[in-house]
This record gives C-alpha cells, structure tokens and sequence, in this order.
C-alpha cells in the first residue's frame, strides 16, 4: 500500500521527496557499475589461480622488496593494486583482503561492511535490502566460492577490520607476512 503523502508546510523544505517508488534506490547505480565484480565472482576459479600465481611471484620478490625498503615500494604498489583491484572488484583498499575467502566478491562493497556473511534482509531476487539495484555481495560470495578450488574457505570467521590498514596493500602484507612465516623454516 502506497504511503500516505505528507504536503510540506508553505516555505518549508521537504526532508524526503513526496514519492519513493517502490524498489528503486535513492542512490541508484548504474547496473554496469557491477557488470565488472559480477564476472569476478563468475570467473572465481581463474582469478583463484592468478591471484595464487601473482602471490607467489611477489613472494619470490621478496628479497628485491627488502632491499629498496617494503615503505618505499608501498606508494607505487599501493597505487596499481587500488586501479587492478578497484576495476575487477570494486576494492575499497580496506588493507586486509578476503577475497581468496569471499568467492572473489569484495565484502566491503555491503552497505553495512559485513565480513561474515549475510545480514538478514536480502531479497528475495538476491539483491540488497539498503541497495535494492545492487546484488548483495554475499549472495555473490556464496556462488563465487562454489567455483572455487579452495571453497571451504568461505567458513573463515573473519576478525574484525583493523582501520588502521585502511588505504594500505594488502599485497605487500601478505608478501611479508609469508616471508616472515617461511624464515624459521630456512634456519632449520
Ligand atoms: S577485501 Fe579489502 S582489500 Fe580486498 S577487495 Fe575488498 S576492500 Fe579491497
């Protein structure tokens, strides 16, 4: 049933316009603004191998990163994963990425930033409940995982985000953090 429609009171400024239709959003996106993270997620499995193939070439970098410092390759990484990442999954550089865990959706595309899955109001057609032209992200994670070698891993429980890595690359964390965990390894 339509709402009743309040009649602004003469000189006062309308808070909200007088007629909402139904399932439309008030800040409308283009559809093709998703075209690109919906062939991510359809695409899961080959980016799943690109991303385990990139990883381990940065990995075998390492020694390079080191040398110039990882803080003076920061800026120009940082720089090429917000535009590779911004393109394919519409990445908002919250500096520690799940996405070998979200079946390639980004889960910081959610209007509410859930990390853990799906909050209760999606729709029944697979979109958001705050975005109604947007699928929800985690509906999209689900499928993406399906396709994935590693689909498990949607059971993660993620910890919360820290915002102090906002803004930073998650690919140079991840290098270091391998490089790190591999060198007690090499001292045996
Ligand atoms: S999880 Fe974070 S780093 Fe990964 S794509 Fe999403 S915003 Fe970017």
């Amino acid at each position: 049933m339509a709402e009743p429609v309040t009649e602004p009171m003469s000189g006062a400024i309308p808070t909200r316009p007088a007629y909402q239709p139904a399932g439309v959003n008030p800040v409308r996106r283009l559809g093709s603004k998703y075209s690109l993270r919906l062939w991510s997620v359809r695409n899961a499995r080959t980016l799943e191998w690109v991303y385990t193939t990139f990883s381990d070439m940065l990995l075998s970098f390492h020694w390079l990163w080191n040398l110039i410092g990882y803080h003076r390759v920061e800026r120009p990484i940082v720089f090429i994963e917000k535009n590779v990442k911004g393109l394919l999954f519409d990445c908002r550089m919250c500096g520690q990425c799940v996405l070998s865990d979200t079946g390639m959706s980004c889960p910081m595309n959610c209007p509410k930033s859930l990390r853990n899955g799906p909050c209760g109001g999606v729709r029944a057609n697979g979109n958001c409940e705050v975005e109604p032209d947007m699928p929800c992200v985690w509906v999209q994670a689900w499928n993406g995982a399906q396709r994935m070698r590693s689909k498990s891993n949607i059971e993660t429980v993620q910890g919360p985000v820290d915002q102090s890595l906002r803004g930073t690359s998650a690919w140079l964390r991840v290098t270091a953090e391998r490089a790190n965990a591999r060198r007690p390894a090499a001292n045996d």
